[in-house]
């Protein structure tokens, strides 16, 4: 059965007994990867006492307060939190030089307008086919990066990650790392503390109105908002998403913290069923680990031959881990692969003398193999990895091709609805269309419209255009749009429920660049 089944299983029929759905579903997840059953740890904070097995449905939130740590994957993540962030802080002020007639933001979502530009890129609202690609893009990204190494994108790039990392290590600095911040909390409120807590919940909330601040500039130049946000001289609205978004920020990051990633998040869901056993994720190897034991105690079962693991159950895994799981008790909703706990055991390994990588990046299955004497493999390239990166290829290769070759001018055409078609005293059959002509180079152009079909076709131009047999010239200004209603006449004489296609073409007068669309003209 799947790991997901083997959970619902679990669920439905402990149901009446009521333990703690995360308890249920680490016991369900630990059998699917068929691990030996392990001891419960203890509680992560002293005088929290652990879950009763008739215990309500839902636990009460154990306050989680992570040790500083040192090691590789601590210094990833310090790089990523740095890059992503600067980038989401930063990029609205990047400028991009587009000419006279156009934004020089190079990343802006401009709704008035209707444009969103990206450096060289402009889409315009009929191309909103992009945003698909995108979409595409990242899903096989995300899917991709699964299939490889599990949940990396939780562990290091998610927003929710990143910014509780941030709030953490606010924290830490502000109430001391672990051991201090737990026995302050235990405390009564003295002065010290209140003035602790009050800097660090104003610190949280300038991060937190700062990523609003941010998440706003996107949307409009960014220097002019910034002055106009300070003078109070900026819309209504941008005020309100900076209030929203702050809020959303200091309670996310700094109140719910893991318990996004665990009970909000669809993500460890859909990505459990997804993975598959040659998934790189952080692991505890136990057939190195067990039977685990002090160091004293470890280190005499070893003097006399008997079997001893290199685990001394000190719990530095655990009380580095953001999300308070212990990895040594299998695979985890709440484990978010950010391989802080590696770090941690490599710590602990280096004092005692053993190998690193008690806890690694590694496969159950490799531990398995191990156990039976055989060489661990890591098989990156297979079936599912090389599907996605090919469809990542293919759309990023489409989207390319169709950015080279993006015309810079079109046409649309939409008949009149009613009347479909006039037919005037001396006889000529005329039919309404409205014309739509695009511009979206950055200067303003001369089209020549032509409207081709029928053999004495007559078009006349609504407006300030001049209109010559059956063309029009059309000037358009630069990255706009250009209406007119065209009227297409002819005597030839139709048969009865005719309906001719008629072909409308435009062509830049300088460059001869052309774009057509077809309409049909209807008769009696
Ligand atoms: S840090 Fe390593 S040695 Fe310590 S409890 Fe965790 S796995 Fe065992
Ligand atoms: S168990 Fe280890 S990898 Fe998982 S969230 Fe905790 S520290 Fe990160």
């Amino acid at each position: 059965m799947c790991p997901g089944c083997d959970i619902a299983v679990a669920l439905h029929e402990t149901r009446s007994a009521q333990p703690p759905l995360l308890e249920l579903v680490k016991d369900a997840a630990g059998a699917a990867s068929g691990r030996p059953a392990r001891p419960r740890p203890e509680p992560t904070e002293p005088g929290v006492p652990e879950p009763d097995e008739e215990g309500p449905l839902y636990i009460a939130r154990r306050k989680i307060y992570p040790q500083r740590v040192k090691g590789t994957y601590r210094t990833i993540k310090w790089i990523v939190l740095f890059v992503t962030l600067g980038i989401y802080y930063g990029l609205p002020f990047v400028r991009w030089d587009r000419g006279p007639n156009a934004p020089d933001q190079a990343v802006l979502i401009d709704f008035p307008n209707r444009r969103f530009y990206f450096f060289f890129i402009e889409i315009w609202p009929q191309e909103v086919y992009y945003l698909t690609g995108l979409l595409i893009l990242a899903a096989m990204t995300l899917f991709l990066m699964n299939a490889v190494a599990g949940r990396v994108w939780c562990g290091y790039l998610c927003p929710q990650t990143v910014w509780t990392d941030l709030f953490q290590s606010i924290e830490r600095w502000v109430e001391g790392d672990r051991r201090a911040h737990l026995q302050r909390d235990k405390e009564p409120w003295t002065v010290d503390r209140l003035a602790r807590s009050g800097l660090k919940h104003f610190l949280w909330l300038m991060v937190a109105w700062w990523t609003g601040g941010a998440w706003v500039l996107y949307f409009a130049d960014a220097p002019t908002l910034v002055k106009e946000l300070a003078t109070f001289e900026a819309p209504l609205i941008a005020y309100l998403w900076i209030a929203i978004l702050t809020f959303t920020t200091y309670v996310l990051a700094g109140h719910m913290r893991e318990q996004v990633c665990v009970y909000m998040c669809p993500w460890p869901r859909i990505q459990a069923a997804l993975t598959d056993e040659y998934a790189l994720n952080v692991t505890y190897r136990y057939d190195r680990g067990e039977p685990r034991g002090s160091v004293k105690k470890n280190a005499a079962l070893r003097a006399r031959g008997e079997p001893a693991g290199d685990c001394v159950d000190c719990y530095q895994c655990v009380y580095v881990c953001p999300t308070g799981v212990d990895i040594r008790n299998g695979p985890d909703l709440g484990c978010i692969q950010c391989g802080l706990c590696i770090d941690a055991c490599d710590a602990v390994m280096a004092k005692i003398g053993r190998p690193a990588r008690l806890i690694a990046y590694d496969t159950d299955l490799n531990i398995k193999r191990r156990q039976s004497g055989e060489l661990p493999q890591v098989r990156i390239v297979r079936m599912r990895t090389i599907l996605y990166a090919a469809v990542i290829a293919v759309v990023a290769t489409v989207m390319l091709y169709a950015l080279a070759t993006r015309q810079s001018e079109g046409i649309s055409v939409i008949h009149d609805r009613n009347p479909v078609f006039v037919r005037l005293s001396d006889g000529e059959l005329r039919n309404g269309f409205t014309v739509r002509i695009l511009n979206k180079s950055l200067e303003r152009r001369s089209f020549v419209l032509t409207v081709d079909g029928l053999p004495d076709l007559d078009l006349k131009v609504v407006g300030d255009t001049v209109t010559t047999g059956r063309t029009a010239v059309v000037s358009v200004g630069p990255d706009q749009t250009f209406e007119l209603r065209a009227l297409v006449s002819t005597y030839s004489p139709l048969p009865p429920a005719a309906s001719v296609p008629l072909t409308f073409r435009i062509s830049d007068t300088k460059t001869g660049r052309q774009a057509s669309a077809v309409d049909h003209f209807r008769g009696p």
